[in-house]
């Protein structure tokens, strides 16, 4: 029905059906990955930005076929909302990730462990259930685990957002407010969403050494989440440059090439054993 031409013919563009049979081909590869371990969690630092050192981790979904990485997130997590797959592989995500933290807390790395959240999976109506049987079931401190909500995630949740909100909180999990300053609402968000963080999304990071009204509205977020007490972390951080604007504004963690690309987990635990987090 969506295609539908004005007359009620449906036009099909030669681009159209090759992006379907290209979706199609990423759904299988999906449930295939799904069925046979294929799903992997790669690793990126998240730095304490006066101190420097890592202090968590941010999760994020990697897709292997048969060893080799074969579709970029911003490919299969469309894929994955538009099918329904997402509810499957952000259990399987957030699972992983507690696992792995919890390991790490027992090694005598308490670092956090910070995962995303997409709408469908938010919105399902178990979500609350599972992350708490998956807490008990690792025995995660749950002060370490942080969950990344998107405007369009908090958006899905209806009515019922702000309480399930304050349970997962109860419940002594963080939430942070990610791609901050992209939507439309962001601000009204801060001041109606019960959240500890916010992280400003990477194209504000990108600009702000050379456009001026970027930093100085980049400057503004920051002093208006401190004054409201939320942490604010800065993603895509690449240039010396970059991090010193934002530790002199106030930003309390920052993550980005800079500090370490995302990577595998035998990587990142070399990266805490050096980072004398011991
Ligand atoms: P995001 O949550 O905004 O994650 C940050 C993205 O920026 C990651 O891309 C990361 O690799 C990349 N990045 C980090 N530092 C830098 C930098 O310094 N420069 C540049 N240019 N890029 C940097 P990635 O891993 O490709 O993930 C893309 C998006 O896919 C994520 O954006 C997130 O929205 C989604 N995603 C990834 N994993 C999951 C997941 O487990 N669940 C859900 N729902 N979404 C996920
Ligand atoms: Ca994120
Ligand atoms: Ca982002």
């Amino acid at each position: 029905v969506k295609n539908q031409g004005r007359d009620g013919y449906c036009f099909y563009a030669p681009e159209m059906s090759q992006r379907s049979a290209a979706s199609q081909r990423i759904e299988n590869v999906l449930r295939h990955a799904l069925m046979h371990d294929e799903l992997r969690l790669q690793y990126q630092p998240k730095v304490d930005a006066k101190l420097g050192h890592i202090v968590g981790a941010e999760a994020l979904l990697r897709l292997y076929v048969q060893g080799e990485e074969m579709f970029t997130p911003d490919q299969f997590i469309p894929v994955a909302e538009d099918t329904g797959l997402i509810v499957s592989i952000g259990t399987w995500a957030l699972r992983e990730a507690c696992m792995q933290a919890r390991t790490w807390q027992r090694e005598g790395h308490p670092i956090s462990i910070s995962v995303n959240v997409s709408p469908l999976q938010f919105q399902y109506a178990g979500f609350y259930e599972r992350l708490d049987g998956i807490l008990n079931e690792t025995g995660l401190d749950p002060s370490l685990l942080e969950l990344e909500l998107t405007e369009r995630t908090m958006m899905s949740g209806g009515d019922g957002t702000i309480r399930l909100l304050r349970r997962i909180r109860q419940r002594g999990v963080r939430l942070s407010l990610d791609d901050f300053g992209t939507g439309y609402n962001s601000l009204s968000y801060l001041k109606h969403f019960p959240v500890d963080a916010l992280k400003i999304e990477r194209a504000f990071v990108r600009d702000i050494a050379q456009d001026a009204e970027t930093a100085a509205i980049t400057r503004a977020i920051i002093g208006m989440a401190r004054s409201l007490n939320k942490d604010v972390i800065a993603e895509g951080v690449e240039t010396e440059v970059q991090s010193a604007f934002l530790r002199d504004a106030g930003c309390s963690h920052m993550q980005g090439f800079l500090f370490g690309a995302p990577m595998p987990p035998e990587k990142f635990e070399e990266r805490l054993t050096i980072n004398g987090n011991l």
